[in-house]
């Protein structure tokens, strides 16, 4: 069995690029943190970060999207924001509410191709706490 302190995201998770967690119509939302990473990134002024990529309705800031994904996926090379994009993007799919609810786990690993098969639940769980106690849950897909 592996020391907890050896453990790697990969012993779990691989992102195949898929591109899955970046479609849909709506996008994850950006805070505070996340609007000044974003403007920072892509070297724009807020106003014109706000006008070419963002759609704000109320308080709520989110992505644009194109062709029924986000506007910073591009199909041959994925996330064109990185180094900018959200935390929820940053997080995922090593969320940790799959540590409180294994129907959670099904549902995340069963929308994403990127999870090792092979690992029980337990063993799972194991894993993965043990890297968001490192503070190792930041993969680098999605
Ligand atoms: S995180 Fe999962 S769903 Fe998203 S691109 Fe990677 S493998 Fe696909
Ligand atoms: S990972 Fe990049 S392309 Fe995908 S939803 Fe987040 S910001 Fe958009």
């Amino acid at each position: 069995m592996n020391d907890m302190t050896t453990y790697q995201i990969a012993d779990i998770f691989q992102c195949t690029c898929c591109g899955f967690c970046c479609h849909g119509e709506t996008t994850v939302s950006l805070d505070r943190h996340d609007q000044e990473r974003m403007i920072k990134a892509l070297g724009l002024t807020p106003e014109a970060t706000r006008q070419q990529y963002w759609r704000v309705t109320g308080s709520v800031v989110q992505m644009q999207t194109r062709d029924g994904h986000c506007i910073f996926y591009d199909t041959n090379i994925g996330c064109t924001v990185h180094e900018g994009r959200p935390w929820r993007c940053r997080q995922w799919p090593l969320h940790p509410s799959m540590l409180a609810d294994e129907n959670n786990y099904r549902t995340i690993t069963e929308s994403c191709p990127g999870f090792k098969k092979g690992h029980s639940y337990e063993e799972f769980c194991r894993i993965l706490r043990a890297l968001l106690e490192r503070g190792d849950g930041d993969k680098t897909g999605g």
